[in-house]
């Protein structure tokens, strides 16, 4: 439920608003702010959340199966960790993998995997391809185009859509291209927009012609349980729906307790076919003789089960809630109305996502720094930070405090009043 950009605003009216604009960009200034909206960060209080883990395990050092967490093995994580997060990322616990604290590790380790030996299904090595593609919708998460650029794999944007990326697009371009090998996928409350995938969204991908025989989803669920209302989203089961079209080995699950627990000491996971789980359990052998399994035992102390996890993410939504809301209400009473700029209202994830007039992106961003106010580089959502509408920017509301929040967020409405009033003015004269 975005406001649409339209040019809503008489000369006069224009005029006005930039010199109140003005007005209140200067006063911001003199406040000399010193604020953060930067990345997705869970806040203290988040983490006092997960306290209790800092005094786990108590109930001895054992898994279910008798293994002595204290020592060397089990590669393939807890299997109680596995059974817990198996509902989650709807993948049986079979083929799960839990790791260490990061997720992205997985997805880093996934792509030095399959650049370094043969994926199933696979004809060679990527390293030994011409040139490597991925599809990238956008707006995304900069992390995984910057994982992609370390490797110069290739970065195709892809339009996003309310169901997820455009599909019509993507079908044509894997039809096409054979080294088109990836798309990044965060189907649930997307990093930054906030969507969930649709069921045919889903089926599609499932379904599609791939020109390449190694074609796979890096299927980031991060926000699984990341639910800010009521209504907790639900996306179709990528992994089944591969299997069902004949593609078993096409989808890789990711996900994390990275905004569950603590973000620099929680529990990853893999997930995928069996044929794909032994191909990264085969190189992930090489690397470690198995994971932390005193921290895998005891977040499965602390959560318990899958009732376990959406209760605590219960606890988490009544600290960042508010906070969504007052962004909206900031928004909406600074902006609402004026056709200077849209955002995401989302109902889950850890992103607000503005789009402001064309051409106004960097300048919102560069206003704001120079009012004390620091935001995602304007662009970082798209690949190569080339965003060809300088139209997006991405806030991050979880880790400064409400107050804080508030301040920013007025502060970052005077910035885009005042580059879009101007630019607007710019343009009629
Ligand atoms: N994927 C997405 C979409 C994210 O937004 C984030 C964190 N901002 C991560 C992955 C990072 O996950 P992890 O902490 O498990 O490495």
């Amino acid at each position: 439920s975005a406001s649409a950009i339209s040019p809503a605003l008489s000369g006069d009216e224009l005029a006005v608003l930039r010199d109140r604009a003005l007005r209140d960009y200067d006063e911001l200034v003199r406040r000399g702010l010193s604020l953060d909206l930067t990345r997705g960060k869970p806040s203290p209080a988040q983490l006092d959340l997960s306290a209790e883990l800092l005094t786990l395990p108590v109930k001895g050092h054992h898994a279910a199966d008798g293994t002595d967490t204290r020592n060397y093995g089990g590669l393939q994580g807890l299997a109680e960790l596995r059974e817990i997060f198996s509902g989650p990322l709807q993948v049986p616990a079979a083929q799960l993998v839990a790791g260490g604290n990061s997720s992205l590790t997985f997805m880093h380790d996934s792509v030095v995997h399959a650049l370094l030996s043969p994926l199933p299904g696979a004809a060679r090595r990527w390293a030994d391809e011409p040139r490597i593609a991925f599809l990238c919708p956008v707006p995304g998460y900069d992390r995984h185009f910057a994982l992609c650029e370390r490797f110069g794999i290739e970065l195709i944007p892809v339009p996003m859509t309310a169901e997820g990326p455009d599909m019509d697009v993507v079908e044509r371009l894997v039809a096409g291209d054979a080294q088109i090998k990836g798309i990044w996928c965060v189907p649930k409350y997307s990093n930054p927009d906030g969507v969930c995938y649709g069921d045919e969204t889903v089926r599609r991908l499932a379904a599609m012609e791939t020109a390449a025989p190694d074609f796979r989803i890096f299927w980031d669920n991060a926000y699984a349980v990341h639910h800010l209302t009521d209504t907790h989203a639900e996306i179709a089961d990528v992994l089944a729906l591969c299997a069902e079209n004949g593609n078993p080995d096409r989808p890789f699950v990711f996900g994390s307790t990275s905004k569950i627990t603590f973000a620099g000491a929680g529990v990853s996971f893999f997930g995928s076919s069996p044929a794909n789980v032994a191909w990264f359990l085969g190189h992930l052998g090489k690397g470690t003789i198995g994971p932390d399994k005193i921290n895998q035992l005891r977040h499965v102390e602390f959560l318990r089960d899958e009732a376990g996890v959406l209760e605590h993410m219960r606890r988490h939504r009544e600290l960042l809630r508010p906070k969504f809301d007052a962004v909206e209400a900031i928004l909406s009473k600074e902006l609402g109305g004026t056709g200077l700029a849209s955002w995401s209202t989302p109902a889950g994830g850890y992103f607000v996502s503005l789009d402001v007039l064309e051409g106004c992106a960097r300048e919102v961003v560069r206003r704001a720094a120079e009012a004390g106010i620091a935001l995602t580089p304007a662009g970082a959502t798209h690949p190569y930070g080339d965003d060809p509408r300088d139209g997006n920017i991405r806030i991050a509301p979880s880790y400064p405090s409400l107050e804080e929040l508030e301040a920013a967020i007025t502060g970052l409405t005077v910035c885009v009043r005042l580059v879009a009033t101007e630019k607007l003015l710019a343009d009629a004269r």
